[in-house]
């Protein structure tokens, strides 16, 4: 054929004998006249060519294989416009690759706010940075927006610059993380803000981290404690305290599981040196850290501490008051009878010093009653407008005379804030405080004594259980051997004492806050042992104007005027009419309040004054005090009891009635509290 047609041909074989692939060329030979002259054959072995072809085809097939079915997107990117892209590529942004490469420019599937940036770069990397990566989200064929990250190359395409790169759908893994660094930030937020002090602690006792809130409670830096050892040595500087903590605090650790959780409480010292009740949380976490929660429980514990000790007080005191009713009654009629006697003594009568031994032995039971009353909080009777100064004055000049060895230092308020007290019990408050100070103080000493007005608004009442308002404050301190933290914890405490036997009853300051307390004020303790003591007493001001005290003189006063003794018990009957005879008075007995009101109502013209017992079964002490009243609004009435409960007294005083009298009282107390009810 190739000699028929006289051209140049070309033939590849395959030489199957012997394995070889032969370029055959035919070329024609033509001589001057152009005829055929004849054909030149040559024969080339090109297997070694044709090999090298083969592998270049199949190389190029792999990988265009390998970028076809890749996971990874690849592209190609020219002039803004997409060249080639692969079918991950098409599939992340939701299109087929033929929608792709001839309808979208890289405009349309770039998220708006990202396209400048998007530009920016392409310039970057035409410009010659050879390869650059980025992140930035896509929209995709159905509008979402998806986040990509691109690893593009410069390279040339047909002769010109171009961008081939890979992209990487990372939308889950950005979520991943954005959940992990949102989950971070929650907890961080937490941490924080929370409540409570937060401390972490790596395996090898490095803190690691620490709240604000623990800064805060302890005043802490994580410089000021770098590990657990300096923290311990510093929040419990006393070494036998922190061995203890320490040993509970490994022991709790050891013994409790991962992730559980055991509170323990300790007394830690912060950096200013003040003293917190802390509840630790300590949790081992699964990473080996100790992770502690510490709560300041110490206003909690204060205010636990305070509300048994006065539900204390309130059982002993109701317990106390039942008591000093009969007690009282009783030592009213042996105190009664014993003062009619000594009346009719005299005094070289060899019976005489015997019976005064008696007066006073029964006086002290009376005064012991009276301080279990003090607690009962039921024996606020008489509540006048008082100068606080004045009654300071009077005991602190009264107790001085008897003890010589001990200086008092005044500094009295000139303006302090009227008060409206029980005027014999808060001396008797004072009394009892005078007498601890002096006790205190073996070898003499100062007691210095002050008043002050102060105001105690809403954020200071915390520190007293007190309404905010102004208050007369009294304090009392002694330089005597005070008293350890223990002892001051329990003072107010009714039969606390650390006085020998016959030295203290443990009553006088369990008296005190019974009666400050049944005033509306507090009272507080600052001591130091063996430097002193003292005692701050707030009573709330009162807007009311000073009540005069009537002075009546102290000796035995005689009447002629007629008396109606009203009283259930017929030893105080009894005892009550033998006095009252023996001062001059006319006697009229009722032995209850129904009685009372008849005998009353049909003596009125000759009756001047009552005597009224309190507590009586049927009608109370109050009921016949108005049905009396009721007959006729001017007439005397002195009250009188053993015990009454919380404010039964005052309500009849304030309501009108002219005296009270406290059982047991002597003749010479009856006599006084007559006349001066009678000629005021
Ligand atoms: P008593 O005086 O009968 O012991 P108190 O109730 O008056 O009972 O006082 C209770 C305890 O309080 C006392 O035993 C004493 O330990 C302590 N105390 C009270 N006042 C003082 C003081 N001024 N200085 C030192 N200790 C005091
Ligand atoms: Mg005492």
């Amino acid at each position: 054929e190739m000699t028929a047609t006289g051209k140049h041909a070309e033939i590849e074989v395959y030489d199957e004998k012997r394995g070889i692939w032969v370029n055959v060329s035919v070329d024609p030979v033509f001589n001057s006249a152009g005829h055929l002259e004849g054909i030149v054959h040559i024969m080339k072995d090109i297997t070694n060519r044709k090999r090298a072809n083969e592998a270049l085809r199949e190389s190029e097939n792999k990988f265009k294989d390998l970028v076809e079915k890749s996971n990874v997107g690849v592209y190609l990117i020219q002039d803004k416009v997409l060249k080639y892209v692969n079918v991950k590529y098409a599939e992340i942004h939701g299109y087929t690759v033929e929608e792709m490469i001839s309808k979208l420019g890289p405009e349309n599937t770039t998220h708006p706010d990202d396209w400048a940036s998007s530009m920016e770069s392409m310039r970057e990397r035409t410009a010659g940075q050879s390869s650059i990566y980025r992140q930035f989200r896509i929209v995709t064929k159905s509008g979402e927006f998806r986040n990509v990250e691109v690893y593009g190359s410069l390279t040339l395409y047909q002769g010109r610059p171009a961008v081939i790169g890979t992209m990487l759908d990372i939308t889950d893994r950005k979520r991943a993380e954005e959940a992990l660094e949102n989950e971070r930030q929650r907890f961080q937020t937490l941490a924080d803000n929370a409540p409570f002090g937060m401390i972490l602690e790596d395996k090898d006792g490095t803190i690691t981290y620490i709240n604000p809130m623990f800064k805060k409670l302890f005043g802490y830096n994580l410089t000021d404690i770098p590990d657990g050892k300096t923290w311990f040595r510093k929040a419990f500087p006393d070494d036998e305290y922190r061995h203890k903590v320490i040993t509970t605090w490994f022991d709790a650790l050891e013994n409790t599981a991962r992730g559980q959780q055991r509170s323990r409480i300790f007394t830690v010292i912060a950096k200013d040196g003040t003293k917190k009740e802390i509840n630790f949380i300590p949790i081992q976490l699964s990473t080996g850290e100790h992770f502690i929660n510490c709560e300041d429980i110490t206003d909690r514990k204060r205010l636990e501490a305070q509300l048994f000790q006065s539900q204390k007080m309130e059982a002993i005191g109701t317990l106390a008051g039942g008591i000093a009713h009969d007690f009282n009654n009783l030592l009213m009629s042996i105190l009664g009878y014993t003062s009619l006697m000594l009346m009719d003594t005299d005094a070289h009568d060899p019976n005489y010093e015997k019976l005064k031994v008696i007066e006073g032995q029964v006086q002290s039971g009376a005064g012991l009653t009276r301080q279990l009353l003090g607690f009962a909080r039921s024996g606020k009777y008489e509540v006048k407008a008082t100068d606080l100064n004045e009654l300071l004055a009077k005991s602190a000049d009264l107790f001085g005379r008897t003890k010589k060895e001990i200086h008092i230092n005044k500094k009295y308020a000139d303006d302090l804030l009227v008060v409206e007290v029980d005027r014999v019990q808060i001396e008797q408050v004072l009394l009892n405080i005078f007498v601890n100070a002096w006790q205190a103080m073996p070898e003499g000493g100062t007691m210095y004594l002050e008043t002050r007005n102060v105001f105690i608004d809403e954020t200071q009442s915390g520190l007293f259980p007190l309404k905010p308002r102004q208050y007369a404050k009294i304090s009392v301190t002694d330089t005597g051997i005070g008293m350890n933290e223990e002892t001051q914890r329990r003072i107010f405490e009714p039969f606390f004492t650390t006085k020998e036997m016959g030295m203290g009853t443990g009553l006088g300051l369990a008296a005190v806050y019974g009666i400050i307390k049944g005033h509306g004020g507090t009272i507080n303790v600052y001591s130091e042992k063996g430097k002193g003591t003292t005692f701050n007493i707030y009573l709330p001001a009162s807007e009311k104007k000073l009540a005069e005290d009537k002075v009546v003189p102290n000796k035995v006063l005689k009447g002629t005027e007629t008396v109606l003794l009203v009283d259930d018990q017929e030893a105080v009957i009894t005892v009550g009419k033998a006095i009252l005879h023996t001062l001059g008075y006319t006697v009229m007995l009722a032995k209850n309040g129904k009685e009372a009101v008849e005998i009353y109502e049909s003596n009125k013209e000759k009756i001047d004054f009552v005597i009224l017992d309190m507590i009586m079964p049927g009608m109370s002490g109050a009921e016949t005090y108005d049905a009396i009243k009721k007959i006729n609004p001017d007439i005397k009435v002195i009250l009188s009891s053993g015990y009454s409960l919380e404010g039964q007294a005052t309500k009849i005083l304030e309501r009108g009635c002219n005296g009270f009298i406290q059982k047991p009282f002597n003749v010479s107390d009856l006599s006084r509290k007559i006349r001066e009810v009678l000629d005021s």
